[in-house]
């Protein structure tokens, strides 16, 4: 009998999960992110993690016989590997992933996805509803989508397919993204662009009172979320993330035609009532086609690494009918 993995790549930590063809989880592991100095130091960080979660499971890694990776990008498909991540050091130009795990355990049934993909690889496989259109959407450090349309999970180009985070929403642009453009979503929304944000709505308007430590080089997101309800420049920011959220979602909505959008990542899981909600009721203003169902995934944190684990079980599809278990 053969056994089943996912492997999660992010910036801050690798997971991985060790499964029964059933699905069922019987080891896991979680280490930090190696920085460095160079790729192969995160490979084999990952290859670690992956071992580790073997022996929590009991198995020998080449009893493994698929398993998914789900990681941060841009990849170089072809070679199975990341190149040049944007929030790694800048020693890290290029991460070998597919291969190494191969290797690991002997096995060539290895998928790669971009973390977003594995999302709603893994919402669709694990949802109680799991319609052939649905969209994964995550706010956290940045903002990205996994698409699934007409029950194909979208790759496009190199799969680049879903850098939603990167629509202009605010052709004024205000704000520079952290790829260099202006304008662009997550430059407002994410974890990383939100104290920014409230910085420069706190100059446009310096009358509005505020206890928020704009100046401190450790001023969050969280900071913002925190006084809801209490501080008036606060309770501002977060109207205007709602305000560019329901634009990026409501062109996700006019694009894909999804029945359900499921949201992840730190700033949605932890903010549901001051982020989604609000999404949800903007957005039923301001679709001209079927309003969607918009929810938080149920599966927390875990939905990527799980995702991963799916494309494993359904040999790189995520559908239930390639379900190998
Ligand atoms: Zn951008």
């Amino acid at each position: 009998m053969g056994y089943y993995a996912g492997v999660d790549l992010g910036a801050t930590n690798v997971r991985a999960i060790v499964a029964e063809p059933d699905g069922t989880t019987i080891g896991v592991s979680r280490n930090a992110t190696p920085r460095g100095p160079t790729g192969i130091d995160v490979t084999e960080g990952v290859l670690e993690t992956l071992r580790d979660a073997c022996t929590d499971a009991g198995v020998d890694p080449t009893a493994i016989e698929a398993a998914g990776i789900a990681s941060i990008g841009p990849f170089d498909l072809a070679e199975g590997a990341v190149v040049d991540p944007a929030n790694l050091p800048d020693s890290i130009d290029r991460i070998p992933l597919t291969g190494p795990v191969e290797k690991l355990i002997d096995s060539e049934e290895v998928y790669l996805h971009n973390d977003t993909n594995a999302g709603v690889i893994g919402e669709r496989f694990y949802s109680d509803r799991n319609p052939d259109d649905m969209v994964y959407i995550t706010i956290s450090s940045g903002i990205g989508a996994g698409v699934c349309c007409d029950g194909h999970v979208l790759e496009g180009w190199d799969a680049n397919a879903g850098e939603v985070g990167h629509y202009v929403v605010d052709p004024r642009g205000r704000l520079t993204c952290g790829c260099g453009r202006e304008g662009h979503w997550e430059a407002y929304c994410s974890g990383n662009g939100i104290p920014e944000y409230a910085r420069l709505l706190a100059e446009d308007d310096p009358t509005t009172a505020t206890d928020l430590p704009l100046e401190d080089p450790d001023f969050t997101a969280k900071d913002v979320f925190d006084l809801a309800g209490e501080d008036e420049l606060a309770d501002y920011v977060i109207d205007q993330l709602a305000h560019w959220n329901a634009i990026g979602v409501t062109n996700v909505v006019h694009a894909f035609s999804p029945i359900v959008v499921s949201f992840g990542g730190a700033v949605a899981l932890h903010n549901e009532d001051l982020v989604v909600d609000p999404i949800r009721e903007r957005v039923s203003e301001m679709v001209m086609t079927n309003v969607p169902e918009i929810r938080v995934t149920e599966l927390g944190d875990d939905v990527v690494v799980e995702g991963a684990l799916a494309s494993a079980l359904t040999a790189g599809t995520g559908d239930r009918q390639h379900y190998q278990g």
